[in-house]
């Protein structure tokens, strides 16, 4: 008699062949599928539970399922979720104002992802320059910065000096003159009077946790009152709450005149994006010029609003730049480490070479219970939702230090 042994297929290789199969390949994840999540702590489809130092690129903030966004969720579901905004609803006036509150400005722009929140300010911009600053009908211009990441929209890949991010997306987007970051005299020099806008990151997320140099921003900030252009800060990443201030640029005592604002807005729930400015750069938009069906809606007003509250009352802050000490404390006295940048609940490190690639620390530590992933080559970004205890932070911290050992 023969026996034939059955082949069990894992939930988690079942989960990941579907996708092979099914969803467009833009994406090579790590081999987990979660399931359920709480706090800093993910669960997988086979029951094994992870920190997440990743934190949805920092969607995640304030952690997953928190309740005082779920509850704001759960009671704006049952009320009312999407008007379009061919009708008022009771939700978009109150999230507005609180949002300019919380940023010192005086108006809001919903949208709902970030690259929208990037596309519509540098909309907002060229209008600005062509109307209120007087730059000759067509020929607006704005400088961003090598390295950075602002999305995937054709106009925003058009800057891009990432050559995956470009190739075979062309004809691109013209209008933009892109210098090196952190350099504010190539900036400076960079400015003419066609520049409308520069466009930055006041930390670069994508390029790796780049921290710019000491007095840069405020340098940007400078030579754009000088040169009478826009700085648009790219806060999608850096801002509410990351760095331990509700704005990287804040914290280093800057003010931009637009900030674009998406990821940690949604509370992890739901698509949340906006561009704040004073009435003088927003109040250039005017019926008809601009929009989005689900820009505003209701139910991410509702959850935005309890976003705006949880950072308003500083104590999370508090926490992340308690905790963001206690992070690069420790980072630095990491043997396996070849450099370790950030601020905050924010770092990103490079592997030494000997050690591994950053994928493949990255596999290691997943395996070990601690999920994060490489940025570009050797570098790791840890992002933790701002939550984690200390004694998670540290166990997280354990875990890494236990995967940096040569093999
Ligand atoms: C993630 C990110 C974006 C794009 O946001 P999406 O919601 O993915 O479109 C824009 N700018 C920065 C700095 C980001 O980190």
């Amino acid at each position: 008699m023969t026996t034939s042994v059955p082949v069990i297929e894992s939930a988690t290789v079942h989960h990941e062949r579907q996708v092979m199969e099914h969803s467009a390949q833009n994406y090579a994840p790590l081999p987990v599928v979660l399931a359920s999540g709480e706090g800093a702590w993910v669960t997988d489809v086979e029951g094994r539970r992870y920190l997440d130092l990743l934190a949805g690129y920092s969607a995640l903030n304030f952690g997953h399922a928190n309740p005082r966004l779920l509850a704001a969720a759960h009671a704006q579901l049952d009320r009312l979720t999407l008007t379009s905004r061919a009708f008022g609803n009771d939700r978009l006036g109150p999230f507005c104002a609180e949002l300019a509150a919380l940023l010192g400005k005086d108006m809001v722009l919903p949208m709902n992802t970030g690259a929208e929140a990037v596309e519509s300010g540098l909309k907002v911009a060229r209008k600005w320059g062509y109307e209120v600053k007087g730059v000759p009908e067509g020929r607006a211009r704005i400088v961003v910065a090598a390295e950075g990441f602002h999305g995937r929209t054709i106009s925003v890949v058009s800057f891009s000096t990432d050559p995956e991010a470009r190739g075979g997306f062309g004809p691109f987007t013209p209008g933009f003159d892109v210098v090196p970051y952190g350099d504010a005299d190539a900036l400076r020099a960079a400015l003419t009077p066609d520049t409308v806008a520069v466009l930055i990151e006041p930390i670069q997320g994508e390029a790796g946790v780049i921290v710019p140099p000491p007095g840069y921003l405020a340098a940007v900030r400078a030579a754009c009152t000088e040169a009478d252009v826009l700085f648009v800060a790219d806060e999608v990443q850096a801002g509410l709450g990351r760095t331990g201030h509700v704005l990287a640029t804040r914290a280093e005592g800057v003010d931009a005149d637009v900030y674009l604002l998406g990821k940690a807005l949604g509370g992890g729930v739901l698509p949340v994006s906006a561009v704040v400015a004073d009435r003088e750069v927003l109040g250039v938009l005017r019926p008809g010029q601009h929009g989005s069906t689900f820009g505003g809606n209701p139910l991410a007003c509702a959850v935005g609003r309890e976003v705006v509250r949880i950072l308003a009352e500083g104590s999370l802050l508090e926490h992340t730049r308690g905790l963001g000490a206690v992070l690069h404390a420790r980072l630095r006295t990491l043997p396996g480490l070849t450099a370790v940048r950030g601020r905050g609940l924010w770092a990103g490190v490079d592997v030494d070479p000997a050690i591994g690639t950053g994928r493949e620390v990255s596999e290691r530590l997943a395996a070990a219970g601690v999920l994060t992933k490489d940025t570009h080559g050797p570098t790791l970004r840890l992002a933790p939702p701002l939550v984690i205890t200390e004694p998670d932070l540290h166990l997280a911290l354990d875990t890494l230090e236990s995967v940096l050992r040569p093999r």
